[in-house]
């Protein structure tokens, strides 16, 4: 541990959570994600898992107590597993929890060295339990492969909380099965709204479902237990009556929470941003190679004079350009 100040931004929050994207690429498209032909970083500007360990730690030190490995799909990169055991060894040592979110292709095979590296919970993100419907939302996924994923991941014993983008006229009407396999299986399951970021070759618009109109419909056949529990970001959690599955539902545009927010996100290039929904950045990697642990600590600290207060997200303009330039797969979802 170290002394370092803790990290408060101008509102008086405290970041205590950081998102770090691994890579950007992913071997799925889904549609509300990725244009079908994607241009991805060269891998010069890459950052190696040295880096990203190195700047984990830096933040460690400066009292952030989870991260989150993601992307683009964060297991198509090779040595993530040991990425995972090099921050891992921060767990206990400052580090509350290092968890991991996967389109779950690959899980099967990392599953147990993700245990052994210390992750005990992971979101997979599952939008359809039917094969066809789930080949053509992710444009060209096996849902074989992604079940066994999770089944291998659970043997393992890591819980998992499947993701699921509420997506209308696509999925809307397995919101209600996703539920009650999760409750079979022992799932929790959070409910997600389109964000719009980074341009797809639909519309966005057309798929977007408000999921207060969700709840209402669950409410009328589920008892939704409000939980206080609340992890600083946009969801909000229900316990799911006789079913007894946590139900998290992320509504960053009909709703925000954007007062409590205490995370931020790294890129694979290594630029920090501050809010998921800005363009404003710090370039971490740059400062690390300049001036090591002494450059992060002053890139951090100059990033945090500039997280907004609120994000600008708005998805009602039919055919505007999304809100935010880069893809979620960019910035870490
Ligand atoms: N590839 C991994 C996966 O799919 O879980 C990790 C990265 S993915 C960008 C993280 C999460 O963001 C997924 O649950 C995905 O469904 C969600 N996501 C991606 N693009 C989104 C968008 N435009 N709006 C809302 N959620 C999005
Ligand atoms: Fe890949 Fe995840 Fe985006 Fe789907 S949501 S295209 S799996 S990064």
């Amino acid at each position: 541990m170290s002394d370092a100040p803790a990290l408060i931004d101008a509102f008086g929050r405290h970041i205590t959570y950081v998102r770090i994207s691994v890579t950007d690429r992913c071997d799925l498209r889904c549609r509300y994600c990725m244009a079908e032909e994607m241009t991805f970083l060269p891998r010069n500007q890459v950052m190696s898992l040295e880096e990203i360990a190195a700047i984990s730690d830096a933040f460690i030190d400066r009292g952030v107590r989870r991260i989150r490995l993601t992307g683009g799909e964060p297991l198509v990169r090779r040595g993530v597993p040991e990425l995972a055991r090099m921050i891992g060894v921060r767990l206990g040592d400052g580090l509350d929890e290092l968890t991991l979110t996967t389109n779950g292709t690959r899980l099967a095979d990392h599953a147990k060295a993700l245990r052994d590296a210390g992750v005990r919970r992971i979101n997979v993100s599952l939008d359809s339990l039917d094969p066809d419907r789930f080949r053509h939302i992710t444009r060209v996924g096996d849902l074989a492969k992604v079940l066994g994923g999770i089944a291998a991941a659970s043997a393992a014993g890591i819980a998992i909380k499947i993701n699921m983008v509420a997506l209308k006229g696509l999925n809307e009407d397995e919101i209600e099965p996703m539920l009650r396999w999760c409750a079979a299986e022992g799932h929790d399951l959070t409910l997600i709204e389109t964000m719009p970021l980074g341009s797809i070759d639909e519309d966005r618009v057309d798929r977007f479902l408000p999921l207060d109109g969700v709840k209402a419909h669950l409410s009328e056949r589920h008892e939704l237990v409000p939980l206080i529990e609340r992890t600083g970001g946009p969801a909000r959690y229900f316990r799911v009556g006789a079913l007894g599955v946590k139900l998290g539902l992320i509504t960053p545009l009909s709703e925000n929470f954007c007062a409590s927010c205490n995370r931020v996100r790294l890129t694979v290039s290594g630029e920090l941003f501050l809010c998921l929904g800005s363009e404003r950045k710090v370039d971490l990697r740059a400062a690390w190679r300049e001036g090591g642990r002494a450059g992060i600590d002053a890139a951090l600290d100059r990033a945090l004079a500039t997280k907004p207060l609120a994000h600008d997200f708005h998805i009602s303009r039919r055919g505007a350009a999304p809100a935010v330039g880069r893809h979620m797969s960019v910035t870490g979802g």
